[in-house]
């Protein structure tokens, strides 16, 4: 399936939504927990400083209240000695916690203190004497009022509040303190005996209240208004700096003015709850747990859409492919019937193997593939009915072409059930439905019969050649052991073919021949070439020596390893026994003809001198008896002289002969046209003399050999031109150069009298003559010479002719190793 771009935003932008949506709920309830956090602690710091400050009034009441004791006291007896009041003031004070002192000033000069333990230098003390207090003690006096200053630093160490209250006797007499005090006091009437005074401490009463180390340090506490200032007065314990921050603000009211409190969550006004964090945590935590839920939600359907598009298209594609597939397969008939047996679908192997196309077929009933017989039996509704009952029919019978002719086949049907692909043929048995049709697949065996005998045949073949093969075949092993053997080496060895299955060829072997033919095995399996003509010694069963003459080949497997051999082996004993015989006699031979070469060398040179005396005296007869003789002696006498010449002549060219082969040749280049021109040169007079033409070639190659007997050969082949010429015609004589091969072929023409067939290979044996010695003379040894040369230096020499027409006269000589020097052999005139 295509994917389209917006299947991949489509989840994001639901994710997305939804974190926003869950961090906006989030933020509304941060707001909301905001609120809710500063109100609730707001509450509680007022409540807080609520407390406090009723604790602070309560705290000094209780204690102002012992003052008002002190005074209804001295009410009752203003002459109480110190003792009288020391005991009463301790009994007021008992239990009560903070009561630094309680004095007694009569005329504002203290007279009576409590404890007085410590505090005798205080009795007597002029209290308006004193600059900071005098202005309070004349207030109290002279409004008859209750009032309390302070906190102030004590002598004594500390801090603490002052109580003074006057103490007015209720007698209407003179005032006793008039010296100082003003008329129109608001306490009453009566006269002012002095004042009574508490001292608190002020750090008892505030602990008490919980201002100074109590509470559950939640809230901060200040407070201001020394001496009673309220607002307006000092801070006098906590930070000064409170006030500014808006605390929570509470009045503590004194009998003349009052302090004020402020309160502050410790920390100050806080903006967020502790919990804002954690809850913000969660709740972005939650949008992304949300966020990728709903990315899930909405990608999950789009993923499963486009799997099932996917797949659906794969199997689309699939069956495509399938139904191609079986459209291109040709050497099966692949075709589907309905239920009924109507052709459903062909393929192109259906068309190529029944001949049929698609069209003629489709439609109608399968019997049409049966020849008539099989259709008329009802072979093609049985076996429908049998792939039908069993789920799949295989059978091997004719099948009929378009064209009428039959073919040996296989065809298979199956029976295709519901819920079943197409070829889905159900197993044996199974499905009890009724099928929705039938697939068949046919394949023509024609070929396979084809290739089958043929294989038959050409395994006969090899049988009945292998069989009558004089060579007995063999396979091994990459080891060299037997895997087959041919019945022919029971003959050659006298083992049968079994008794050598899995034995070692070398093992055969006489050891050394063994170890060569291992070696040898071991070096084709590397190379996988093949051996040839490999000669070898075996062992046969009766122990007897056998020559065999091999031939194998590697076999390998697909990959290129060796896997093992094959060859044939063929028994050449009596060959090598003929051979031997053969060797014996060729050097029996050579030795003979050195012999015998040593021998005509001996005679021609010992038999010279005897010649010569021979011819002299003849010719010394001849010359002083010639006419004095009757005519027979001397005929007689001159058939002496003349065989005694001839004779000469032929021990010379006999010498000549020996003398050919007392050496090897040389291995020097000889120039073949300075011998040609050397040649040449001898017969020009004669060559002149008759009007005869020699046509030379222009160059000649250098070979290597003899010079001298190079031009030996070509004096004797021009001479033999020269005198076996045609007397109808001048003569002309060729001598040409020619290449063959690693050879040179030299040569000679003539358009003389020429020489039968028949006699070609006898005139190159020493002292045969086609002619005699009255029409040509000669000793019938110059082709001999010429011939014994030639092959001296590995060439050979030939003759052909035509009767009244001609000779040539061809000799060919090995050319010099990779070199093809020469030179020009025109002759210089
Ligand atoms: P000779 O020439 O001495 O007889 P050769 O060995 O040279 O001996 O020749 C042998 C024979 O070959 C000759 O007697 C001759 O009959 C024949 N013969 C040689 N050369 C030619 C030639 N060019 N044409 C015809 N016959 C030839």
């Amino acid at each position: 399936m295509r994917r389209r771009p917006s299947d991949g935003l489509l989840p994001l932008i639901a994710a997305g939504l939804v974190i926003s949506m869950v961090l906006g709920g989030l933020l509304l309830i941060d707001g909301v927990e905001g609120g809710r956090y500063r109100e609730q602690s707001f509450a509680v710091t007022t409540q807080q400083a609520a407390a406090v400050r009723a604790r602070v009034e309560q705290s000094l009441n209780a204690r102002l209240f012992l003052v008002r004791s002190l005074v209804a006291m001295v009410r009752g007896n203003p002459e109480l000695t110190q003792g009288e009041f020391e005991e009463v003031a301790a009994a007021a004070a008992e239990g009560i916690s903070g009561v630094r002192g309680l004095a007694l000033a009569r005329n504002a000069i203290a007279t009576h203190f409590f404890p007085l333990a410590g505090n005798e230098q205080a009795i007597g003390h002029d209290l308006l004497a004193d600059p900071n207090r005098r202005g309070a003690i004349l207030e109290v006096i002279d409004r008859r009022r209750f009032l309390l200053q302070g906190p102030l630093p004590l002598l004594q160490g500390g801090e603490a509040v002052i109580g003074r209250l006057p103490v007015v006797l209720p007698d209407p007499g003179t005032p006793v303190v008039a010296r100082e005090a003003t008329s129109g006091s608001s306490a009453g009437s009566g006269r002012v005996w002095g004042l009574a005074v508490i001292i608190i401490d002020v750090e008892t009463i505030l602990r008490e209240a919980g201002v100074v180390g109590g509470g559950d340090g939640a809230v901060e506490f200040a407070l201001r208004g020394r001496d009673g200032l309220g607002a307006s007065g000092d801070v006098f314990l906590g930070r000064a700096g409170l006030f500014g921050e808006a605390p929570v603000l509470a009045d503590i009211t004194l009998p003349n003015g009052s302090w004020q409190l402020g309160a502050l969550p410790q920390g100050g006004w806080s903006r967020q709850s502790p919990h804002a964090t954690t809850l913000r945590l969660l709740g972005v935590a939650l949008a992304a747990a949300c966020g990728f839920a709903a990315w899930r939600l909405v990608r999950d359907p789009i993923c499963l859409r486009r799997d099932v598009a996917a797949a659906r298209e794969s199997v689309l594609v699939s069956e495509r492919r399938q139904s191609m597939l079986v459209e291109s397969v040709e050497d099966y008939a692949i075709y589907m019937l309905g239920a009924n047996g109507a052709v459903a679908s062909w393929n192109n192997g259906a068309f190529r193997i029944m001949g049929h196309s698609t069209e003629e077929v489709m439609g109608r009933s399968h019997a049409l593939f049966y020849p008539p017989d099989a259709a008329q039996a009802g072979l093609p509704e049985s076996e429908l009915a049998a792939a039908r009952r069993r789920g799949r029919h295989s059978v091997e019978r004719w099948h009929l072409r378009k064209d009428g002719t039959r073919f040996l086949g296989v065809t298979t049907i199956a029976a295709i059930r519901p819920g079943e692909g197409a070829g889905g043929g159900a197993g044996e048995g199974s499905g009890d439905a009724q099928p929705l049709g039938f697939s068949v697949v046919t394949h023509d065996l024609t070929q396979r019969i084809q290739i089958e005998s043929s294989l038959r045949e050409s395994n006969r073949r090899f049988h009945d050649i292998v069989g009558v093969a004089g060579e007995f075949i063999w396979e091994s092993d990459a080891k060299g052991r037997y895997t087959f053997v041919s019945e022919r080496v029971l003959d050659v060895l006298g083992h049968s073919p079994a008794e050598l299955l899995h034995c070692a060829m070398v093992d055969l072997m006489v050891p050394e021949d063994g170890v060569r033919v291992a070696a040898l095995l071991r070096d084709h399996a590397s190379t996988g070439r093949p051996f040839r003509h490999e000669e070898f010694r075996c062992l046969g069963k009766d122990g007897g020596m056998v020559w065999l003459w091999g031939s194998g080949i590697p076999v390998s497997r697909a990959d290129g390893e060796v896997i093992g051999f094959r060859g044939v082996a063929q028994d050449i004993s009596d060959q090598k026994l003929i051979e031997n015989r053969l060797r014996r006699t060729v050097e029996k031979l050579e030795r003979s003809n050195v012999e015998l070469t040593r021998f005509a060398e001996v005679a021609a040179h010992d038999l010279q001198e005897p010649l010569r005396i021979m011819v002299s005296y003849a010719d010394l007869l001849s010359r002083r008896y010639a006419g004095r003789m009757d005519k027979d002696a001397d005929d007689f006498l001159g058939f002496i002289v003349d065989s005694s010449v001839r004779m000469k002549s032929l021990i010379q060219d006999l010498l000549r002969y020996s003398l050919i082969e007392r050496s090897d040749p040389p291995a020097s280049l000889a120039d073949i046209g300075a011998c040609i021109r050397e040649a040449a040169a001898e017969f020009k007079d004669i060559v002149h003399a008759i009007g005869a033409r020699l046509e030379l070639p222009d160059w000649a190659p250098q070979v290597p050999g003899d010079v001298r007997q190079f031009t030996e050969v070509f004096r004797n082949l021009l001479a033999n031109a020269i005198e076996y010429r045609s007397p109808d015609r001048d003569l002309v004589i060729t001598v040409a150069v020619k290449p063959i091969g690693a050879a040179w072929e030299l040569s000679v023409t003539d358009n003389g009298i020429g020489i039968e067939h028949q006699y070609y290979h006898r005139i190159f044996v020493v002292f045969e003559r086609l002619h005699t010695q009255r029409t040509h003379p000669g000793t019938g040894i110059g082709l001999a010479i010429c011939k014994k040369i030639v092959e001296r230096h590995g060439g050979t020499m030939s003759v052909t002719s035509d009767p009244g027409i001609g000779s040539t006269f061809f000799l060919t000589l090995p050319a010099a190793a990779a070199d093809e020097h020469g030179a020009p052999v025109a002759l210089a005139e």
